[in-house]
């Protein structure tokens, strides 16, 4: 009895540190999401994009996925959240996104925000707080605005170290080049 304990508690913690770092709604499928979404953020950074991914997915379905991409299109809309639900709308035919989930990097900015709520999706899990642009919790709260005629449930925080990471490391890198870089 006391061997049988001493072998499942590892196991046993591993899995209650893991069911405590996943905030509350998040679903195994959000976290493989997430994985995707960071990988894509990866790619963006090693192209010299801001690393922000996102994929937007329906029962187990990948619709649309994308990343920054506003340097090499020079695009000001740019973003991973739009490229996304630009690629799902077409996957689905139409614009609106019933039943949809997106997980992206980094908390959205006020034109993602908004364009997820025209887009009707149902659900944002959501990486890394954006002090700076972020409309979902920190600067204002547009996707569960009564207001306006769509709300979705919000899911923040999922894998939030590693896409906050992955954007402190772009930009750190990013100026330490200018101020090496020959003036
Ligand atoms: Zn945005």
């Amino acid at each position: 009895m006391r061997g049988n304990t001493s072998t499942s508690a590892p196991w046993r913690s591993r899995t209650m540190r893991r069911l405590r770092s996943l905030p509350r709604g998040a679903t195994r499928e959000d976290i493989d999401m997430m994985r995707r979404a960071i990988a894509l953020a990866e790619q963006a950074a090693a192209r010299g994009e801001v690393p922000v991914g996102a994929i937007i997915y329906r029962a187990g379905v990948v619709l649309g996925e994308a990343s920054n991409d506003r340097e090499a299109t020079g695009d000001p809309t740019g973003h991973a959240e739009v490229a996304a639900l630009r690629a799902a709308s077409v996957a689905v035919g139409g614009w609106r996104l019933s039943g949809c989930s997106i997980a992206v990097t980094l908390e959205p900015c006020p034109m993602c925000a908004g364009a997820l709520v025209n887009a009707r999706i149902e659900r944002l899990v959501y990486g890394a707080r954006d002090p700076k642009a972020g409309a979902v919790d920190t600067l204002y709260d547009l996707c569960r605005d009564p207001r306006l005629n769509h709300r979705m449930e919000v899911i923040g925080g999922v894998d939030r170290i590693r896409c906050g990471r992955l954007l402190t490391r772009f930009f750190r890198a990013r100026r330490q080049e200018r101020r090496t870089r020959p003036s």
